[in-house]
């Protein structure tokens, strides 16, 4: 029987991983990445859970990720206070276990991208999709006046593109936080680098996330009106928040801005075309959460798939896609607006610093806490 093909359009991390985890099924995949340069200069990293991580690593990728990465076993958050020290609200420390694992961006592509250039059932394809079109009884994508036909087309081309807006554009929660992530990298002296910090400031959250013993990551997320060229002042800043942390910095990548949006769509789905990763929900990073939630809705599209592939059926027809969507969207929803509430309430200072001193206190609700950002919801 001839092998069903699968179309995935995003050569960012939800489409490369999205391409090996399925490539492991007996498919033909066709991945569209589109322009990749931006990507590789990236100064973002990004954390991934440790349940998130084992599910990476079972994909066989050849490079070893675990050594690519660095464990972070501690968390702190902090409050600003009026003289503008930093108090400490809330500790979470796993002891001898991982809380999650840091991972450059850049680092991460390039390991990804290794892999797909191995693996003989993908074919990369250079190029933008242009359109997506019915074409008989599938789905077609074109691609400079060429038009090729999938079973099933996987879109993992971000929240603001283009062909999402055309195909999907209705029933979707949307929300633009009006504030801008600073991301970075700091040089610094050595140190026993395994403690995650973030620090709620009056009108912005800056964290420190390790990636070695002598380097440290940095996401700030800080209300717009900024002036962007005035990188001096941002990195006097930085310094300054840090400086309470680490010695001898210096700045190992350039900042790199980026506008925060909330988004949840209604719709997943449309006829044989998926939505998935940053296109279907976003998040703000101050929860680390974003790719973790897309690596989740992978291991249950992996689930689906499998078993309608085994039995020689159709994989883009709705009722498979239904099956997925019913699956994920629940827990998507109730994980996304709980991200949205307690991002809008630790904005009011002594809410949130009574809240979290009361869960500090708590072994329970910490494990709780952790299993969720681990696993996700359960239901
Ligand atoms: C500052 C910051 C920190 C974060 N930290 C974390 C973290 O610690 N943990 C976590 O889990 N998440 C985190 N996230 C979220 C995470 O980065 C995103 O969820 C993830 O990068 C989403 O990737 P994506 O591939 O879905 O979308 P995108 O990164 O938007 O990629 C979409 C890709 O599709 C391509 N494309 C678009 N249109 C077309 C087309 N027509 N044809 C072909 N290609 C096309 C684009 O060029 C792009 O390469 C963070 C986000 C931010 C902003």
């Amino acid at each position: 029987m001839k092998k069903q093909k699968i179309c995935i359009v995003g050569g960012n991390m939800s489409g490369l991983v999205t391409a090996i985890c399925l490539s492991k099924l007996d498919f033909n995949v066709d991945l569209v990445i589109g322009n990749t340069t931006q990507r590789q200069n990236s100064s973002r990293t990004i954390a991934i859970s440790e349940n998130n991580f084992k599910f990476i690593n079972k994909l066989n990728i050849s490079e070893s990720l675990r050594d690519k990465s660095w464990i972070c076993s501690k968390m702190e958050l902090y409050t600003e206070n009026k003289n503008k020290k930093f108090n400490k609200i809330f500790e979470l420390d796993r002891e001898k276990k991982n809380i999650f694992y840091m991972l450059e961006n850049s680092k991460l592509m390039k390991i990804l991208m290794k892999e797909i250039n191995k693996i003989k059932s993908i074919s990369i394809k250079r190029d933008n999709v242009t359109h997506i079109l019915d074409q008989d009884s599938l789905k077609g994508i074109k691609i400079k006046e060429k038009i090729y036909k999938y079973n099933l087309v996987i879109l993992c081309i971000g929240h603001n593109s283009d062909l999402v807006e055309k195909n999907f554009n209705q029933n979707k929660i949307e929300n633009y936080y009006n504030e801008t992530a600073i991301s970075t990298v700091l040089n610094h002296d050595l140190i026993q680098n395994n403690t995650a910090r973030q620090i709620f400031l009056d009108n912005s959250i800056f964290a420190l996330l390790p990636i070695s013993n002598t380097k440290t990551s940095i996401v700030w997320s800080i209300k717009n009106k900024l002036n962007k060229n005035n990188q001096l002042n941002f990195k006097k800043k930085i310094k300054s928040f840090a400086s309470n942390y680490l010695k001898n910095i210096k700045f190992n990548k350039n900042i790199e801005f980026k506008n925060l949006n909330f988004l949840i769509r209604n719709k997943y789905f449309l006829n044989r075309t998926l939505l998935f990763g940053d296109a279907l929900h976003v998040l703000h990073p101050f929860m680390g959460q974003g790719f973790n939630m897309t690596i989740r809705d992978l291991k249950c599209l992996e689930n689906v798939l499998k078993k309608r592939i085994n039995l020689g059926l159709d994989i883009g027809t709705d009722d498979v896609l239904s099956e997925f969507s019913n699956k994920t969207k629940p827990r998507n929803f109730v994980f996304s607006l709980g991200s949205n509430l307690l991002k809008n309430s630790i904005a009011f200072k002594k809410t949130r610093n009574d809240i979290f001193k009361i869960v500090n206190k708590s072994n329970f609700a910490k494990n709780i806490i952790f299993d969720i950002a681990n696993k996700g919801l359960r239901f």
